[in-house]
């Protein structure tokens, strides 16, 4: 339960209040000591998708535990976490360990490090890749949620297959789990649709606490820390068009409620910020998100443009992928991939979404898949990857459009 919890009355206006008086720092809004707060606790978590659960979950079981407030935009809008693959790795996990696969924490972190161009601070970096397995027992044992080991995906840049997802392939069974159990612990308070709005400093600078918008009415939180997990600036088109322009007019596959709020409060009161240039881009055939799973471009599938040629190495990573996808003529591609991996992949959740909306096309021989796509049937013929049976004429070929 909350240390303190002043909810104002319906009687008191913004007169019962003592003057706010406002100094500058950096571009932020200083506060006065006597300022009036609704609720006084010791963590308040901005933002409840995974980073925000497991911020506040932590902080509320940790060595007994703290009084923790979380607050939501709107829980009704799929958050970033919910709509994702599942896909989460770890290495030397008990379920990795069954399928036969040898790897380490440190060939993991390696893997991360050569990835991000050694960006990532190292120590950080293998701590938790050695943290990794016990979290997934964790999700298993402690949550009991329904994780296994992810065959058909060896990640790009990933020296082992190490990855590990509910069977459905989507994020919302885990989300699920987390809400129901950190929910339901001590010392928690959960505020949905109470937007965070601003964050409250002192005369030092130091952050004291966040303002938060209930029904209209302002929410002062006092908290002796202030976790920001507002997700990323994905909806927020003027933020992207400064830090990743590339992507500035690509539809929104994550949050609608990611304006990068909690970004821009560090900003303005004079936070550095790095990384600002890094985003998830994804395969998509709708602009609501409806995409293909990894799995089929990892396990052998092609795309090819409307030249009906290949314009790619399909097994780069899917998110760099996207910008070229994007710049194919008419922002268009065709996924073509066999029966073999339409039989791995078609109980997916992303995968059976698609098919019900009609994005994917079933098709008997190659020349049917040109003529569908109106292809150029001669150039798309000689197309193939030497990991890909696509081009057996006894196959049954699917096709999806981009
Ligand atoms: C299509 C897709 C597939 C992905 N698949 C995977 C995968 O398989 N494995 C993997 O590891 N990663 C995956 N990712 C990346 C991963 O989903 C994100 O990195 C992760 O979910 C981010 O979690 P988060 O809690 O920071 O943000 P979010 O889950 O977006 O949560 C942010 C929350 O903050 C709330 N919020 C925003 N502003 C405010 C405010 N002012 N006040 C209060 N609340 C606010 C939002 O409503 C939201 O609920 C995928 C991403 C996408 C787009």
């Amino acid at each position: 339960m909350l240390g303190l919890y002043l909810r104002r009355g319906p009687n008191d206006g913004d007169n019962a209040r003592p003057s706010r008086r406002r100094r500058r720092c950096g571009t932020g809004v200083l506060t006065s000591p006597d300022l009036a707060w609704d609720i006084e606790t010791d963590v308040v978590v901005v933002g409840s998708g995974g980073a925000g659960l497991m911020a506040a979950g932590t902080a509320a079981t940790v060595e007994g535990g703290v009084d923790v407030v979380r607050l939501e935009k709107d829980s009704s809008d799929p958050f970033t976490s919910v709509i994702t693959s599942s896909f989460i790795p770890a290495a030397w996990t008990r379920l990795q360990r069954a399928a036969g696969v040898e790897d380490s924490p440190e060939i993991m972190a390696g893997d991360i490090l050569r990835k991000n161009g050694h960006k990532s601070d190292q120590d950080v970096t293998l701590e938790l890749c050695r943290r990794s397995a016990e979290m997934i027992h964790w999700f298993i044992d402690g949550l009991e949620v329904d994780l296994e080991f992810a065959p058909e995906v060896t990640w790009f840049g990933h020296t082992n297959k190490r990855k590990h997802s509910h069977p459905t392939r989507i994020g919302v069974p885990i989300i699920d789990r987390m809400r129901t159990y950190f929910t339901s612990l001590e010392h928690t308070t959960y505020l949905d649709n109470t937007p965070g709005t601003g964050l409250l400093v002192d005369e030092d600078c130091t952050v004291i606490g966040v303002t938060a918008d209930q029904n209209g009415a302002e929410l002062r939180i006092r908290a002796k820390k202030v976790a920001l997990t507002t997700g990323s600036f994905n909806a927020n088109r003027a933020m992207l068009r400064v830090y990743i322009p590339e992507m500035a007019d690509a539809p929104n596959i994550g949050a609608k409620s990611n304006m990068g709020e909690g970004i821009r409060w560090g900003m303005d009161i004079g936070d550095a910020v790095d990384q600002m240039t890094g985003y998830q881009g994804r395969d998509c055939i709708f602009e609501d998100g409806t995409r293909l799973t990894p799995g089929v471009i990892n396990e052998g599938g092609i795309a090819v443009n409307k030249t009906g040629k290949r314009f790619v190495n399909e097994e780069k990573d899917y998110s760099q992928l996207a910008a070229v996808y994007r710049a194919q003529p008419d922002g268009f591609a065709v996924f073509i991939w066999d029966e073999r991996i339409q039989r791995m992949t078609e109980n997916m959740h992303v995968l059976k979404e698609s098919m019900h909306k009609g994005g994917i096309q079933i098709c008997d021989t190659l020349a049917e898949i040109a003529s569908h796509f109106g292809l150029p049937e001669n150039v798309f013929k000689t197309q193939s990857r030497p990991t890909t049976s696509v081009c057996g004429p006894e196959m049954t070929l699917r096709a999806e459009r981009s």
